[in-house]
């Protein structure tokens, strides 16, 4: 979808359409798009994994740069096994915010609410390093079986004060908020396949539903290069719940890493300065309780 969209819309053709938006924008009288400007903005990678296949090509000094040359300030990392996590942490604690995910060994997407001794793995990664999130993990449907677990994992992010980070469909997460009303979720990819009404339906419901919109950008852009209407609706009902993310899950996203970016930047530049700027950093911000600014970039 990302390389179907890439192929279609030239920078060029972006940048034509967004002037002449802003433009007429400006000529009717309602709020101008920030436009050009949005390559100012710093940003927050709400979705970045660190996986071991990565460790080789990309060692951190490597990561660290491909932020930079992207304007990336910090980013929301978790990671299989989450060494990756705490590597990249290490190496630049003031660019990275980690988070636990639960895959390690044998335990991956498809299993890991059936690993035996899930909950005992996360509770010592938890209190050995200062991870802000469990997640991203994937719940691909409601299982009645993996309820106890799933709501040990809830009351833990409850009183540990952490984010659910969770790749699903509506229902997993109806059923997480079902467990702990009061959790904070953030929805990988909004929902992924979960059509922009779905989203803000569930965003309507749910106070403390964030998102990020990884994958999406195809989505979000029409293939003309414009915002589809139905996502424009959302994104604007709902200002301060989403944030940009990449999605490095296997090294190939690494090696478009800085186009991936670039191309967040045009959907984002299409919307008034005060709303990119919450989508691009601002919601990480308050979020994760950071300052998240351009005199990060080239710093560790
Ligand atoms: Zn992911």
């Amino acid at each position: 979808m990302r390389n179907f969209c890439r192929a279609l819309i030239s920078g060029a053709m972006v940048f034509a359409l967004s002037m002449t938006m802003s433009f007429s924008n400006t000529a009717d009288g309602s709020e101008k798009h920030i436009g050009k400007a949005v390559e100012t903005l710093p940003l927050f990678d709400a979705h970045i994994h660190y996986k071991e296949p990565a460790w080789g090509p990309y060692p951190p000094a490597t990561v660290l740069q491909l932020m930079d040359k992207s304007g990336v300030a910090m980013a929301l990392v978790s990671s299989t096994p989450d060494e990756g996590t705490i590597k990249l942490w290490k190496y630049a604690p003031s660019r990275i915010v980690p988070e636990l995910r639960p895959y390690h060994g044998e335990a991956g997407s498809s299993n890991w609410t059936k690993a035996p001794d899930m909950f005992d793995y996360l509770m010592k990664r938890l209190n050995t390093y200062p991870h802000e999130g469990i997640g991203e993990f994937h719940l691909h449907s409601v299982d009645p079986s993996d309820e106890a677990l799933l709501a040990k994992i809830a009351e833990l992010a409850k009183s540990k004060n952490l984010y659910i980070h969770v790749h699903s469909g509506k229902e997993p997460v109806d059923l997480l908020f079902s467990l702990e009303p009061e959790l904070k979720i953030i929805w990988a990819h909004a929902g992924m396949s979960e059509p922009a009404e779905t989203v803000e339906t569930m965003m309507a419901t749910y106070e403390t539903l964030y998102a990020d919109t990884s994958y999406r950008e195809g989505d979000i852009l029409t293939p003309d290069g414009t915002i589809d209407p139905a996502w424009r609706r959302v994104l604007e009902r709902f200002p301060d719940r989403f944030m940009v993310g990449s999605d490095t899950w296997v090294n190939e996203q690494w090696d478009s890493y800085q186009e991936i970016m670039a191309e967040n930047r045009k959907w984002l530049g299409q919307f008034p300065r005060p709303i990119a700027e919450k989508f691009a950093y601002k919601n990480a911000e308050r979020l994760f309780g950071r300052k998240v600014e351009n005199r990060l970039i080239g710093k560790r």
